[in-house]
């Protein structure tokens, strides 16, 4: 996994450094250190439409750390979700969404909320309160939530899920194919988006049960009105692929990488041109 995290990236753990207790507490303290040193950032990476135009963002949480360089977040998520931390990052990822967001011309941020957040009412109250403090309109964003964890919600985690779509947001399925949602219990849980795990947007290409996975979900999605977005296209081929299974939108390398703010070249909102992205 460390080795995948990409150029530039230093690792901060293995698996034996994870199950250690006295290193998962020495990143828990750094880490909330880093909340307050601002080390912490919200890269975007453009979602798009079918003609390539960018319709939203996804922001990933990133930690500049000063002396392990840029963490990617399967280094630190995962400690955090062990104590009400995470929350803490949540609140720190909306509130910086809801700074950006100005600046994205009309566009929605998607952030991705931790299954672990849902246990408690907090993630409700903290974006009612976040979204007052700074003005914003829930419709705004787009919540993502893992397939495992909706699968696995109970009533509480549901009832907290349609509290958010009361306030506004949109709610999408993340990483959807790498659980066991069936088609059926799409249609009781509450989401306006699915996001189809890139595995079988790499898998489209050469094998025909991806292919006929992806379309039937694709069908499925039209007559619900949910909108259906292809993880991880890498590729012009994949991108042809994904579209022509019936994927309404586009997320991926071959579109953009996720960067920081600061090197996103965006029009006005008045534009209807596509956001242009700097390298
Ligand atoms: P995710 O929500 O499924 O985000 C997509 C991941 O795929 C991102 O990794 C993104 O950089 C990567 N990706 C995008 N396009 C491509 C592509 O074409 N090819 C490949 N190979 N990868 C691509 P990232 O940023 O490392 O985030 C990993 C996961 O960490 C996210 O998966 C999400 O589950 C979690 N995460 C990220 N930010 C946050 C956050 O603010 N809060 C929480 N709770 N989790 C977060
Ligand atoms: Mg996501
Ligand atoms: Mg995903
Ligand atoms: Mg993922």
């Amino acid at each position: 996994e460390s080795k995948a995290a990409g150029r530039g990236r230093v690792t901060v753990f293995d698996e034996e450094m994870l199950s250690d207790k006295r290193y998962r507490r020495l990143v828990e303290r750094e880490l909330r250190a880093a909340v307050y040193l601002g080390e912490l950032e919200l890269h975007y990476q453009p979602i798009v439409g079918p003609d390539g135009s960018t319709e939203a963002f996804e922001g990933l949480i990133r930690w500049r750390h000063p002396v392990r360089g840029l963490i990617a977040p399967a280094e630190f998520i995962a400690i955090a979700e062990r104590s009400t931390l995470i929350d803490m990052l949540g609140e720190w990822v909306f509130k910086r969404a809801c700074a950006d967001i100005g600046q994205f011309a009309g566009r929605r941020i998607s952030i991705n909320v931790s299954g672990e957040q849902l246990k408690r009412d907090e993630i409700v109250t903290m974006c009612d309160r976040v979204l007052k403090d700074t003005g914003r309109s829930a419709s705004q964003f787009i919540i993502e939530i893992t397939e495992t964890v909706a699968t696995a919600a109970t009533p509480e985690i549901l009832r907290r899920l349609e509290a958010l779509r009361g306030l506004g947001f949109h709610i999408a399925l993340d990483d959807f194919g790498t659980g066991h949602c069936g088609f059926n219990y799409l249609k009781t849980l509450p989401v306006d988006i699915i996001k189809i795990d890139r595995s079988y947007i790499r898998a489209l290409a050469h094998d025909q049960v991806a292919q006929i996975f992806v379309s039937a979900l694709a069908q499925i999605a039209r007559i619900q009105e949910v909108t259906i977005v292809a993880e991880g296209v890498e590729t012009a081929e994949e991108f042809a692929l994904a579209k022509a299974a019936g994927c309404n939108r586009f997320q991926g390398y071959f579109f953009g990488r996720p960067v920081p703010r600061g090197k996103l070249a965006l029009l006005d909102g008045r534009s209807a041109e596509p956001l242009a992205l700097s390298a």
